[in-house]
């Protein structure tokens, strides 16, 4: 579904993807975790072209994102993409927001984009609020939102970039529940997060990486969790610090 060819990308002279290589098969579900600065947003926006790389390759779906002739705003149509600040219109509803992308990136008709918007609301348990504004909800419900609201384009993959680590304590399981629901339906997700719970859950494949944007370990989630000791010290020093 998803394949990184060793890329690299600097950020003037300072190198911040070193060599990263991933492959992430349909219905798998990554984890990135690692230091702050190590990359994990740079990674994961690359993916859908929000972060350019000077070498190497990507491919989303078989298709090169490189290639002059890829359409960028489909490829991003059929990528979602949820970010740690849901990043929700204020001055659109709930509603509003769900169904912007669909009438205007996918052109679907009006009607078809509010049966689909009103779907996805249910399946986040947040069709009674439709019709407020996002600076009426919680964290926890507007994470939501923007959950649904990425669903309701009928993405291939869904990338999460540290998606509760701005909320609340008590709202954190409102949103990892959705997520384990999509994973456990089936979706292909690669999620940012230091959830080492909801990775135990669902995750299929843990990746490390470290400062200076090295994947420095990427193994399967069970062998990760049972024989912690494996692992190379730089990880198990970081997971003695999350775990
Ligand atoms: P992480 O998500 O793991 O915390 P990031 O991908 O945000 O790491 O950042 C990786 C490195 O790139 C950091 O050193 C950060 O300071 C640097 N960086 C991120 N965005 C920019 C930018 N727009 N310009 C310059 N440096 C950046
Ligand atoms: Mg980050």
């Amino acid at each position: 579904m998803i394949t990184l060819n060793a890329i690299s990308k600097w950020y003037g002279s300072v190198k911040v993807l070193d060599q990263c290589s991933l492959n992430i098969k349909q219905g798998e579900v990554v984890v990135v975790c690692g230091p702050s600065g190590s990359g994990k947003s740079t990674l994961i926006k690359t993916i859908n072209a929000l972060e350019p790389i000077q070498e190497g390759e990507i491919f989303v779906d078989g298709v090169s994102i490189h290639d002059k002739n890829v359409n960028l705003n489909k490829l991003r149509s059929r990528v979602g993409m949820v970010f740690q600040h849901f990043e929700l219109f204020p001055h659109l509803t709930v509603f509003e927001n769900l169904c912007l992308a669909q009438i205007h990136v996918l052109k679907r008709a009006k009607s078809d984009a509010a049966k689909q918007s009103i779907k996805y609301l249910e399946r986040v348990g947040l069709q009674a609020h439709k019709d407020k504004y996002p600076g009426q909800l919680s964290g926890g419900q507007q994470q939501r939102v923007a959950i649904a609201r990425a669903l309701a384009m009928d993405p291939i993959v869904m990338l999460f970039d540290e998606p509760t680590s701005a909320l609340d304590p008590e709202m954190v399981g409102e949103v990892l529940d959705v997520m384990v629901k999509l994973a456990n339906e089936g979706m292909t997700m690669m999620c940012v997060t230091h959830e080492m719970g909801f990775a135990r859950k669902v995750g299929s494949r843990i990746i490390f990486m470290d400062v200076g944007g090295k994947i420095l370990e990427d193994c399967d989630s069970a062998s990760f969790f049972e024989h912690p000791e494996k692992r190379l010290p730089r990880t198990q020093e970081f997971l003695s610090k999350i775990l």
